[in-house]
């Protein structure tokens, strides 16, 4: 018993790799073998052009605030204490965007995280199994 209260993603057998590489501190997602489009879901299939093949494949870990914005309701009891609190996607360097929070603003205000500011991956273990990957405000 861990004693963390929010969800938990689900683990399968095709986003375990991303897990296993977010639990060592790096990221990393899938790519298309045919057309180079990064994926943000764990499927053995392309969205971009159709084809089946993919290989797993490391990121930078920087990117940009893509949108941003903060949550005033409570959708899970995890979340209570911290209420309100922000929601963003980062586009990646490399392209993908991915859903996640921000981290280290001294207020946590959407003025502290404005749409391209410059981010960075930072690793929050929650349990054994689980390391989020949320962004806080790149080293200049
Ligand atoms: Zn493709």
């Amino acid at each position: 018993m861990s004693g963390y209260t929010k969800p938990l993603p689900p683990i399968s057998e095709q986003s375990k790799p991303f897990w296993d590489a977010t639990r060592e501190g790096r990221l990393q997602l899938p790519r298309c073998n045919h057309c180079s489009t990064f994926h943000t879901y764990f499927e053995p299939w392309c969205s971009h052009c159709g084809k089946e093949g993919v290989h797993w494949e490391g990121l930078s870990g920087r990117g940009r605030i893509w949108a941003s914005c903060r949550f005033h309701r409570v959708y899970f009891p995890g979340f209570a204490a911290e209420m309100p609190y922000n929601v963003a996607m980062v586009e990646l360097e490399e392209g993908p965007r991915l859903m996640t929070n921000i981290v280290g603003l001294p207020n946590g205000t959407l003025d502290e995280m404005p749409i391209g500011m410059p981010v960075e991956a930072v690793f929050e273990r929650v349990t054994d199994d689980v390391t989020l990957v949320k962004f806080r405000p790149a080293a200049s």
